[in-house]
């Protein structure tokens, strides 16, 4: 048996970035219980899984015992919220408990959600619930499994804690793991505050962890803005092409490394739709799926604007120079968009784009009229590209339509084999995810497990897990999501 647990956590953020750092530290957990432990990723961070189960390690995973040295911080952030500016958000119920080195030589943040309150508390409780933890849990890994650049989740411990929200639920932390937590929000809260010393500190930390290509250009800071640009159309493209909503894309939820960040109220889609939305509180629509790559072109406005001061002092010319940045936004979400799209129609790369962009638009077109089940018709495709057309034939309103379409494509040759590796069987369905959250609650933990076998592995179908690729069943219902729960 495994004794004493041990890790090393650098404060490199807290040393480099003391402005936006405040030392903080987690509130006690009365009763913690693992709930769920990812060991291939705690195995990536040189942590041992059977030490991190022992009673010491949960209270590492909760933040309430920590290595000698660690100096854990509520990290300060702005942010645009559903475009409205607030100049104070920052980590109201979250601590960066430092970075480690991972075996993979990387640098990663460490950081727990529902810690307890912290001076960017505002009104808030400073708690999370055991149903919204484990939904960034299954979401988070199972985007990564995907390939969708992600944060990732750790672990969550149920802390015995109770939290108030419409009705008493139990309360956990999540230990979330990030190529680093600077967003759009940090750039903006550094800019803010005026001191240029500050945001430049920024700024190098910023393309020393995420973008050291950028050091070397000419204009450096111009260069990490490109990177960032670069970073986000590819992310979006992405999460386009999976059908994931993200619901609430302010500012402070858009990060400097390229990663998804914030699985508050996001879902899936099912019927494809691009005026979804699933968020509760997103009522004009404003982060619907179709708009994701508009809203992530206006938040890498923001950060060009608080990037300004820095990219020459000639604020006109910074204005121009960085305006011709973002161009490049469209045309890169664009061509990231249209290569993943051949992968999902199984086309060779040397299909012309034109050619490729008019068949993709096509089917978009066509799905758009008869709303099949996103995830479920690509899967179909594939068996229509080895001659079983129908199972993605009668997903469709108008078959005709459809077979005409198919005529086109299937004169490209897909490669039904390539379809399978780009389109997913196994997708973190809306009410399977309310099933494994809502049995967790009451402390069954088999349904989570079940649903977690199932996307950690999205695109291998396998026998027994035939109820994660169908489909909501009717009585479903329309769905709602939720955020800061
Ligand atoms: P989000 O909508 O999750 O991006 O959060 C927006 C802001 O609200 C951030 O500053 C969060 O730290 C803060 N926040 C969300 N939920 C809570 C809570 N229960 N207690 C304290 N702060 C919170
Ligand atoms: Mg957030
Ligand atoms: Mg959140």
């Amino acid at each position: 048996a495994v004794t004493g647990f041990t890790a090393t956590l650098d404060g490199r953020f807290a040393r480099e970035l003391a402005e936006l750092a405040i030392p903080w530290r987690a509130e006690e957990a009365p009763e913690p219980r693992l709930l769920v432990l990812n060991e291939p990723l705690a195995l990536t961070l040189g942590l041992d899984p059977e030490a991190l189960r022992t009673p010491e390690g949960i209270s590492f995973l909760t933040g309430t015992s920590l290595p000698a040295g660690a100096t854990p911080v509520a990290q300060a952030y702005a942010g645009h919220q559903f475009g409205g500016y607030s100049p104070r958000l920052g980590d109201g119920r979250a601590l960066l408990l430092g970075e480690i080195t991972g075996t993979d030589g990387r640098l990663h943040d460490l950081h727990l959600k529902g810690s307890g309150r912290t001076p960017f508390a505002r009104g808030g409780d400073g708690l999370a619930a055991v149903g919204p933890m484990l939904r960034e849990y299954i979401v988070s890994e199972a985007m990564d499994a995907l390939g969708i650049p992600t944060t990732r989740s750790l672990a969550v411990v149920a802390t015995g804690r109770p939290v108030r929200r419409e009705t008493v639920l139990p309360g956990a932390v999540l230990a979330r793991v990030a190529a680093s937590h600077l967003r759009v929000g940090s750039f903006q809260y550094a800019a803010a505050g005026g001191d240029l010393a500050l945001l430049r500190r920024l700024a190098d930390h910023a393309v020393a962890r995420h973008h050291p290509q950028a050091a070397q250009a000419e204009s450096p800071y111009l260069a990490l803005f490109e990177s960032v640009v670069s970073a986000q159309a590819s992310l979006v493209a992405r999460w386009m092409l999976a059908g994931f909503i993200h619901g609430v894309m302010n500012t402070d939820n858009m990060t400097i490394s390229g990663e998804t960040i914030d699985y508050g109220p996001c879902a899936f889609l099912d019927a494809f739709d691009p005026a979804t939305v699933y968020s509760s509180i997103d009522s004009g629509g404003r982060y619907a799926y179709g708009n994701q790559p508009l809203v992530a072109e206006w938040n890498l406005a923001r950060l060009a604007e608080a990037l300004l001061p820095l990219i020459d002092e000639d604020q006109e010319r910074a204005v121009e120079a960085a305006v011709a940045s973002l161009e490049a936004f469209r045309s890169q979400y664009s061509a990231a968009w249209l290569a993943g799209m051949k992968a999902k129609l199984g086309v060779p790369g040397s299909v012309p784009d034109g050619e490729a962009a008019q068949l993709a638009d096509d089917l978009l077109a066509l799905l758009q009229a008869g709303r099949p089940d996103y995830t479920s018709f690509f899967r179909d495709l594939g068996s229509a590209a080895r001659g079983q057309a129908g199972p993605a034939r009668s997903r469709t309103a108008d078959p005709a339509a459809f077979d005409a379409w198919a005529q086109r494509w299937l004169a490209l040759g897909p490669d039904a084999a390539a379809m399978d590796r780009a389109n997913p069987a196994y997708i973190p369905r809306n009410h399977l995810v309310e099933e494994a959250l809502a049995a967790a609650t009451n402390d069954d933990l088999g349904p989570l497990a079940g649903l977690l076998e199932a996307v950690t592995a999205p695109y291998d179908e396998r026998p027994g897990l035939e109820r994660y690729a169908v489909g909501a069943p009717e009585d479903f219902g329309p769905y709602r999501t939720f955020c800061g729960t």
